[in-house]
Formats: C-alpha cells, structure tokens, sequence
C-alpha cells in the first residue's frame, strides 16, 4: 500500500502525520477521530458525520445537540483533524458518548431493527375492540398502531402512528401520584392511599381496610387500594394542590407533566423556577380534551360514587368552603342541598386529567424520565426526585396493568400502565421508557397489541427485572453493544480453555454458563484446549458434559489434537462413541507472504471485534477502533477482523478494515489469508475487492 503514515501500529493512509495528532489531542480524541476517518480520507465528511450521530438514535431535534448541528450546518464538507477537535470540544460529552457507541443502548440500529421487526410481527393482530363507554373513544381509528421508545441518554426509536395524539386515560394515574407524592411525600400520601394490589377491576368500589392485624391506625381506617385504580387516583388527584380552583390544579398539573416529556415554559416568562429561559420549547404539553371531560363526567357515575365514598371516609381533602347560612329558613321543607366541592373538584380534575392526550413519543418520554430516576433526559431537568420515582414504580409493577397486573409481571417483569385509550407504557429502570398505542383492547381493558409487544420486547431482550438470576445466551442485553454481547457469552471461556485455565472455567461452571457455546467460526473450549494440548482441561470439559462439535471447518477438537500431535488428547476423543468429520482448509499458497497480527491485551473486545467483522457491523468496529483496539488483533486461532469479514462476505467492513490499516496476508492457525477465506466461502465480492488490492 501507499505512503503509508502508521498509528498505533496500523496504517493511515493521509497527509497528516501521528506525530501532529499527538501533540494536539489526547490519545482518546486521536483514536475518536482515526475511526471516524472512513475510505483512506484524513477527514470525515459532514453528512456522514452527521450519519453517524444520527445512527446512534439521537435526534436532530434534541434541545441539547442544538450548537452541534448549527456547527456544523455552517462547516464546509469536510472536518480536518483541527477542526473536529474544536467541534467535539464545544460539544457535550453527549456527542463523544455518540461516537464510541457509550449511549444507554449502543447498538441502537441493531435495536431498532429488532423492533421493526416486532412491530411488523404483532401488526396483523387484529383482535379486541375499541373501549365503548363513551363516543369518543369509540370513534378511534381501530387500526392505527405506534411504538416509541426513548432511552435515558434521550436516543429515540418511533415507528408507525407514535406521533398520533391519544386519549391518556388511566396512564395519568403513575403521574398524578408522582405528583402528590413531591407535594407531600410518601408518609403523608400513604395515610391517603396505600400500595396493596387490589385483584378487582379498576372501577371496583371496595376500599381497603387498615385495621386489621391490631395496628396503631384508627378504627375504620378506610383507603384505596393503591393509585393505579380509579378509587386511589381519585384520591391522589384531591390531594394536589386542593387549596387552588380546579383550573390552576390542572394547568399546574399540565405543566408537571409537561416538564416530564421535555416541555419547558415559553420565552416570556423569562425565568422559570429560577432558571433562565433562553427560548421557546418545541414539545408541547399534554393537550386538554374538553370534549372528553365532559362525556367522563356525563357517564361517570361510578366514577362520582367513588369520590363520594372517598369523602366519607375523611380522607379526601375539603376544600375549605364554609357550608352557607340556611337560605330557605322560613320554608318548612325547603333546604339547599350540600355538596362539599372538595369531592366534585377532585372528580372534575381527575376526569380533565383521563382526557389528556398525548402522543406514544411523549409517553415514551414521560416514562424515559422515571427509567432516569426523575431527570428528563432531554431537557435534564430534575421533574421528579428519585425517592417519587421509587415509590410510584413498584405500585406501577404491583397495580399498572388492572387485574391483569400480577400475570404481566411475572412475564413481562416491568412496571407498566396501561389506559383504556389502547396505551401501554412500560419502565426499564436506568434503561429506556416504552410505549405502545393501538387501540383495540382485552377484556380487563389492555390493549392487544400493546401486551403482545411487551411481551415479544422481553422475549428477545433481557429486561425482565429479574433477568439476572438467569443465565440466557439467546436473549441480547440491549445495554451492550451486540458484538459485546456475542462475546460476553463465549469469549472468557473460549480464552480460559486456550489458556489452560481451570479455574476460570470452574467458576464459569459455577454461575451456569453453556461451555458449549461457540464463536463466529464455531470454535469452542474444546477445540481450543485440544489445539493447545491442554488434557485437563479437555477432561474437565467432556466430565462437565460437554459435546465434541464441528467447527466452520467441519473440524472437531480431535483434529486440533491430531494436527498438534497431542496424542493423549486424541485417545481420549477416540474413545467417544462420535463420528467424526474432517475439516476442509482452502490455503492457496501456504508458502506466500505472511503478515503479522496485534497481539492484544484485552482479549475479549478482540473477540468482539471478529464477531462484529463477521456480521458486517462496521458501527461496532468503527466504535472498537475509537476505544484503541487495533483492527489486526488476531484471537486465539490467529483469526482477524479481516478473515471473519471475507469468510462471511462483509464487504463494507473488509472495506473498513482496509482503509484503516489491516494488513492483507494475515494468516490464522492453519495458514490461510483472508482472501483464501473469501475464495473458500465464494464471497465473489470480497474476493474480487481483495485481489484487487493485493497485485
Ligand atoms: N376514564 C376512565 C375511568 O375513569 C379511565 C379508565 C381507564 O383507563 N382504566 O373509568
């Protein structure tokens, strides 16, 4: 190759000499910036860096990239070195974390894939009907259906009508308590309201009774079970703010929940809450259906029987109106009926709040907020604090999903609300808010699809809070980037049985993990103990029930064994009731040229980066490459990011790998070079590409 200038022992073919980037960035921004440089460029050209971020699942909107974006709409096409640095300097830290893939889910196009194909696999489900109870719900188009999702680093995945305004219904219900509870705080809202699953329907007039069981609490102590039923978040509504008049209970409500989705208050007011406000919010706060209101009010009678109730226990605040002089003394019968407006304003406000609408985006990012602890995670403002968001997600995971709510969670291992508008919103703690919106429902009031996605979610994810007390290699952990996590299932014991290591095998046995499992040219332990002529440790393996299986070969650990003469090693797989297939190497010139790979310390991002070279994931090595492996580290069977590339037809990575300095004549354990890979697998492309380069 030409002119080549090396970095860390690999090539950059530019006019900029290592020595520059050096004296200028730290080795971090050097790495940053060498892996952004794409087709043998000293430079990253403006829309693809843009690409990049936006791949990562920020947005262009995003208050917090505002000065990047106007950077950069402002820049000629290419960034140079200097340029880049000035850039990412002025930038939050955000923008790096973008780059090197250190966003709450780093994978986010490999995520967002799974979830289109999710959202396409529960499309067709077409059951249930629309909630009946009054007209305008009844009039939804029955057929739309949304998914958002936004994670608490404020990446954001929308996909069919997530932009579409909903009825909120009962998902108000978290909120409201979230609310009362910053208001007055737990010990105060639990004399109110408790937090005991209730097992009947959302609208069921029964109320809790505390005395049981000989505590302190006085007799007839009645309560709602919990905020989530329509007892307990009437309850929660009386008790915000019960002093003001309904409007400002629900404006400040509004704005509330509001501040949750990433609204803040318009310029005018130029400080709000003792913060300057520089401009004007493009989210919007939740809307007001009056309309709604009014039909929750016409047809709510049980609704109204439940404040009722509410106000004789004594629970429900007054609203401190004097009951008025008898008007009507010199009438017999005559009297003005008395009703105290503290029980009509919390039904009036909680029938305003089942009327808001909202869009699945904004639920999304209502319940990213509460995933991060409080914090909106785009406008970083602290809405909630983190004891508020505490208490409400362990009612929402007890009494969010109406009567379905113990089977959800013990499926779907999420705190959830649902609302009978079709939304389903779900939290994964420091990880991401979920919603769903399609509106035809179940019998206990759930939208069907909406369970049917939260339910695929978990299926194909690890989110289930109690997920850690299992040992799941299918399932991908979205907070990994997913080469990461290909690695994470085999790389430390594929290492530990090349390395002779007992040990660590033993306390891989310990915490249940498959010894069987593979890399991506289906080498495992016992292949490579067998290679490596380490007898205990292939005892150890086949003791702890482990299988003999072929490699991408065709090969199994008895010719690791038989080509490195350890005799003893192939007694023992002799004696094994297997048939055993031969492997089949292509090396066209075992003679020819040989270049060396990287020995790297950290061997297990080593074997991260071949499993993201054999799925062509050129974001996961770019993001390697950033953290400074070198894209010739070889594993274990001296394999590198490039035959893992051109055995699996990876163009676009065998490009990258290329253009940042991989060398061509790598050869692994058995003597064959990348291209001998591309030849043996037919990869026409990577083949013609390659040979091209090596004349
Ligand atoms: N407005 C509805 C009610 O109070 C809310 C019901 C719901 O979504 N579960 O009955």
């Amino acid at each position: 190759m030409k002119n080549e200038v090396t970095y860390r022992g690999v090539a950059i073919n530019d006019g900029s000499t290592i020595d520059k980037l050096k004296e200028q960035a730290t080795d971090k921004e050097a790495n940053l910036f060498f892996s952004l440089c794409e087709n043998n460029n000293d430079f990253i050209e403006v829309e693809r860096f843009k690409e990049i971020i936006f791949n990562s699942g920020l947005q262009q909107s995003d208050d917090r990239l505002e000065s990047l974006f106007n950077k950069l709409h402002n820049h000629k096409n290419n960034i140079s070195f200097e340029d880049f640095l000035s850039i990412i300097r002025t930038s939050p830290l955000l923008v790096q974390k973008s780059l090197r893939g250190e966003l709450a889910i780093p994978d986010f196009q490999d995520f967002s894939q799974n979830m289109d194909k999710i959202y396409e696999k529960v499309k067709p489900n077409t059951s249930g009907e629309l909630a009946s109870y009054i007209p305008p719900l009844k009039e939804v188009d029955p057929e739309q259906f949304g998914i958002a999702i936004v994670t608490i680093d404020g990446q954001v995945y929308q996909r069919g009508e997530s932009n579409v305004d909903f009825s909120i219904q009962s998902m108000v219900k978290p909120f409201n308590y979230c609310i009362a509870l910053e208001k007055l705080g737990l010990e105060k809202v639990s004399n109110h309201v408790s937090a005991e699953p209730s097992g009947r329907q959302f609208d069921d007039l029964t109320l809790m009774t505390r005395n049981m069981g000989g505590s302190s609490l006085k007799p007839n102590d009645r309560v709602p079970f919990n905020p989530m039923v329509n007892a307990g978040a009437i309850m929660t509504t009386g008790l915000i703010n019960p002093e003001d008049t309904p409007t400002e209970r629900l404006q400040y409500i509004r704005e509330e929940f509001g501040r949750l989705i990433g609204w803040f208050k318009p310029k005018n007011a130029s400080y709000y809450r003792g913060q300057k406000i520089e401009k004007k919010s493009n989210i919007d706060m939740p809307r007001f259906n009056k309309n709604v209101a009014r039909q929750e009010n016409f047809t709510g009678y049980n609704n109204i029987a439940t404040g009722f109730l509410l106000m004789a226990t004594g629970n429900l605040p007054h609203s401190g109106t004097e009951i008025e002089e008898d008007k009507h003394k010199d009438s017999e019968y005559e009297f003005d009926f008395h009703v105290e407006p503290g029980v009509t304003n919390a039904l009036k406000l909680y029938f305003s709040l089942c009327s808001l609408e909202m869009t699945a985006k904004d639920i999304a990012m209502a319940a990213a907020t509460l995933a991060n602890s409080g914090v909106c995670p785009v406008t970083q403002d602290r809405v909630l604090s983190q004891r508020t968001v505490r208490s409400c997600l362990p009612v929402m995971q007890m009494a969010g999903m109406y009567n379905g709510s113990g089977e959800f969670f013990q499926d779907i291992g999420l705190p959830a609300k649902s609302g009978v508008g079709g939304g389903i919103f779900l939290v994964v703690p420091q990880l991401m808010g979920i919603c769903i919106f399609s509106p035809r429902l179940d019998l206990v009031g759930n939208s069907i699809r909406g369970l049917e996605v939260a339910k695929e979610i978990t299926e194909r994810y690890l989110v289930h809070l109690f997920d850690g007390t299992m040992t799941d290699t299918k399932r991908i952990d979205p907070r990994l980037p997913i080469a990461r996590w290909r690695a994470n299932n085999c790389a430390e014991a594929i290492w530990a049985a090349s390395n002779g290591s007992i040990r660590t095998l033993e306390r891989l046995v310990s915490s249940q993990r498959n010894l069987e499992v593979g890399d991506y040219d289906r080498r495992t332990p016992l292949h490579l103990a067998s290679a490596e002529g380490h007898i205990e440790v292939v005892n150890f393996l086949l003791n702890e029930g482990v299988k003999p299986i072929p490699d991408r070969w065709g090969g199994y650990p008895i010719s690791d064994a038989k080509n490195n003469d350890h005799k003893e090693i192939v007694d023992i797989f002799s004696k094994l009731d297997i048939e055993y297939t031969e492997p089949l190497h292509y090396i066209e010139d075992p003679n020819g040229n040989s270049d060396e790979f990287a020995v790297y310390e950290n061997e297990s991002l080593v074997i991260e980066l071949l499993f993201a070279a054999a799925e062509n994931d050129v974001n996961g090595i770019r993001q390697l490459v950033a953290q400074g492996v070198p894209v010739h580290a070889g594993d274990y069977d001296s394999r590198t990011a490039l035959h893992l590339a051109a055995a699996e037809g990876s163009l676009d990575a065998v490009k990258y790998l290329v253009s940042h300095g991989h060398p061509l004549y790598v050869r692994d354990r058995w003597g064959a070079t990348p291209l001998d890979e591309a030849k043996r697998e037919k990869r026409d492309s990577v083949n013609v590409f390659l040979t091209e380069l090596m004349k």
